[in-house]
């Protein structure tokens, strides 16, 4: 089969080829999530079911290009990425088919689950200080880094990235574009520095001093709890995390989630394979993988790290309506100077 997509890939995806594609038991998977454990979550699956699950890793955006070029005749059955908002920039693109699933309306809550697409693991977006610089009581909510106490000490990853596009998108249900805008302009004026880098380089800015506050996802810093190497264990040292918003909405969370695709050739396959990812075993591998929380409540993970972190009071914003206000949230963002 591997051939057989090889050879599909050479041809463009031309008709003949995608009819042999279809005519077996397999499942075209396009990912734009790699992880080590993830290899045993497909393995899995196609132990159950006997389907083989060929699979195409590219980024985000390249896999995007790719279905949308390959149009009717697309291979792809099952596209899975991360972040809300890019789920939703997918949807918009029409390129996904709504499933509907007893299984998956049973397990999955309602507010993970958008019209086109499944939440399978949640992460949640967490403020981090300085515990030298900052105190916990004055980063309690999204809010306060706008305050002026906290002048010249935030630091933040770029505005138009998604993880920010969608905490903005959730700010703007909760408090109003114009209470954003004005969020946003305050923030900005709170910078220690231009955003660069990634979730990771923030936290280890706020560890060495450069700034005294940031906001980060929780895997970045599971991660970093989770590693042996000493540098690591020593920003962990440095920083204190804040699960934000306690008292009023809740911590603004994040999801990894999939869609069958509207071309897929394999629908049976699709359907079965975003049921499996649902299942107790899969929901295990498919949220340590990358220190995240499954969406199915039983499920239970043992992960030190995430068991350090706690419990805390998520947003209860069914992640799908996030799409609504992501764009105006960019545009607040760029009239702020947030880029
Ligand atoms: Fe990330």
């Amino acid at each position: 089969m591997k051939k057989t997509l090889l050879a599909a890939a050479l041809l463009g995806f031309g008709t003949m080829t995608i009819q042999a594609i279809a005519a077996d038991g397999e499942l075209n998977l396009y990912s734009a999530r790699h992880y080590q454990t993830d290899e045993a979550l497909y393995s899995n699956f196609t132990k159950q079911t006997g389907i083989k699950i060929n699979r195409i890793e590219a980024k985000e955006d390249e896999l995007l290009e790719r279905i949308r070029n390959e149009g009717a005749n697309s291979p792809a059955d099952v596209f899975i990425t991360v972040d809300a908002s890019r789920l939703a920039k997918a949807d918009e693109l029409g390129i996904f088919a709504p499933v509907k699933s007893k299984i998956l309306e049973a397990r999955i809550p309602a507010h993970l689950r958008a019209d086109n697409w499944y939440a399978y693991s949640t992460r949640a977006r967490v403020i981090v200080y300085n515990k030298e610089s900052v105190k916990a009581e004055d980063v309690q909510t999204y809010e306060s880094l706008a305050g002026p106490a906290l002048k010249g000490k935030v630091c933040s990853r770029s505005g138009s990235h998604p993880y920010n596009i969608s905490l903005g998108a959730a700010l703007i249900k909760h408090n109003g574009a114009e209470a954003t805008e004005t969020w946003a302009k305050n923030v900005v004026a709170n910078f220690a520095r231009a955003p660069k880098g990634g979730d990771t380089d923030q936290i280890k800015a706020v560890a060495a001093g450069e700034c005294g506050v940031t906001i980060a996802n929780t895997y970045y810093l599971a991660r970093l709890m989770n590693s042996d190497k000493a540098e690591d264990k020593a920003v962990m040292a440095k920083v204190g995390t804040v699960w934000p918003n306690q008292k009023s909405w809740g911590t603004h969370i994040n999801v990894s989630g999939a869609g069958m695709l509207k071309n897929a050739p394999n629908k049976g396959a699709a359907v079965k394979f975003l049921e499996y990812l649902a299942s107790d075993e899969a929901q295990a591998y498919f949220a340590n993988g990358n220190n995240e929380w499954p969406v199915v409540g039983s499920v239970k993970v043992s992960n030190p790290a995430l068991d350090t972190l706690g419990k805390f009071k998520a947003d209860a914003l069914p992640v799908g309506e996030l799409a609504s206000t992501a764009a105006e949230a960019q545009k607040i963002y760029d009239r702020a100077g947030f880029r």
